[in-house]
């Protein structure tokens, strides 16, 4: 752990935070998103005429556009910067994978608007005492909602307006030490089996337990699918059809929210109480192509892993992905033997070999639990560490049947 820290590498991390800007500044605002619309738009025609043309795609500079288009000098010249970044790394993404990346689209009005600036020589500041965000080309600074304090340099910051207006600025810091609290781990390892019907279900040195999937997101998504319903019924271009349209924009906001949540404060609770977590190799792009499609893509499992993998590093424990190919369902965990016969749809099965029942996701994850304890830097668990405490509903011994399975032992 000690030797963890000392090593630490600069990370960089965003603080989100919600500005109000004054009538003024949402103005400056506003022009900027145009500007960055307008340059972005402009350089796509002419990167995509040439493309469509097999020529070779023109690498422009926002500069080219401010003698044609004086109005483009009015705003910060870094956020015209940006856009050309941004649209050369879509561009060479789809050239690096067409599949995943598909060729950038030109940006509309009534889309999120947002800008990104740079700090250079302090030009972006925050003042926590004040609760003002100073941007590049404002004199007065922005208010902001500061729930949260960071330490660090900014490197830079996006500004953005969502389709109800309201204003966020995620902010760009390079933080040597981006931990809150971090606590010694309870658990060595932990083994993490993602579910269709629970979310996940973990294996740790206390016991397994099933997370499910949060309630309110499942209402969330029925109310989602009831406005999309509404809003695919209305005549388009009618005021009825605009008010659907916000309310669906803002079911989806507030589902992306709650999901984000949900999976960073399981993701850290997870890496709170584990030295080592050992989770599935999941290719959940093989999986999207499936009729799983849907339930997998809402459940967020790729986010989940990603945000357990940064936050392992952050906090000094180790992340092991295993090799798809385990076959972490289909062994028995008390005997080792692999049952072939095991189809997708049984959820428990009897070990032929040993007679063992099993729940089949809590046993996977005591699999991929027991692959973490062979690991070469896991010292075996100490009981010593096994103490009265109970979170999540944990069993304080690790059993398969106590994990909330029906089946009674015989
Ligand atoms: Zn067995």
């Amino acid at each position: 752990m000690y030797l963890h820290s000392m090593q630490r590498k600069p990370t960089l991390k965003a603080f989100k935070y919600r500005i109000y800007p004054t009538d003024a500044q949402a103005v400056f605002f506003a022009k900027t998103f145009g500007c960055c619309r307008f340059v972005w738009n402009k350089m796509l025609d002419k990167k995509l005429q040439a493309y469509k043309k097999k020529e070779r795609i023109p690498q422009d500079t926002p500069a080219k556009y401010k003698e044609e288009f004086p109005f483009l000098k009015e705003v910060d010249s870094f956020a015209l910067c940006n856009v050309q970044l941004q649209l050369e790394k879509a561009f060479k993404d789809h050239f690096r994978n067409r599949k995943q990346f598909k060729l950038p689209k030109f940006k509309k009005k009534r889309d999120k608007q947002s800008y990104t600036t740079n700090n250079v020589h302090n030009s972006i500041r925050v003042d926590f005492e004040k609760r003002l965000l100073y941007l590049p080309k404002l004199r007065e600074g922005v208010k902001i909602e500061l729930h949260r304090r960071f330490e660090g340099k900014i490197k830079s910051v996006t500004v953005s307006r969502t389709n109800e207006g309201k204003y966020y600025a995620s902010i760009l810091v390079e933080t040597q030490n981006p931990r809150n609290k971090v606590s010694e781990p309870k658990s060595k390892v932990c083994g993490i089996d993602l579910g269709l019907e629970y979310f996940a279900i973990v294996t740790n040195d206390f016991g397994s337990y099933k997370v499910e999937h949060p309630k309110y997101l499942r209402l969330g998504e029925e109310r989602l699918k009831r406005l999309q319903k509404s809003f695919s019924k209305k005549q388009k271009g009618s005021k009825n059809s605009e008010k659907a349209r916000l309310r669906l924009g803002r079911q989806h906001a507030y589902i992306s929210n709650a999901r984000n949540d949900f999976l960073h404060k399981l993701s850290k609770a997870i890496i709170d109480e584990n030295q080592v977590v050992v989770v599935e190799d999941i290719n959940v792009k093989g999986l999207l192509k499936t009729r799983l499609a849907k339930s997998i893509s809402d459940s967020g499992w790729a986010k989940f892993l990603s945000y357990l993998k940064y936050k392992a590093e952050w906090y000094g424990r180790t992340f092991i992905q295993v090799n798809r190919f385990f076959p972490s369902s289909k062994l028995c965990h008390r005997c080792g033997h692999k049952n072939d016969d095991l189809g997708l749809n049984d959820r428990m099965w009897c070990c032929p070999k040993c007679g063992e029942t099993h729940d089949r996701d809590v046993n996977a994850s005591i699999n991929l639990y027991l692959v973490g304890l062979g690991r070469s830097e896991v010292t075996p668990v100490e009981q010593a560490l096994v103490d009265d405490r109970s979170p999540h509903g944990l069993p304080k011994k690790p059993s398969c049947d106590e994990a909330g399975s029906s089946t009674a032992k015989d």
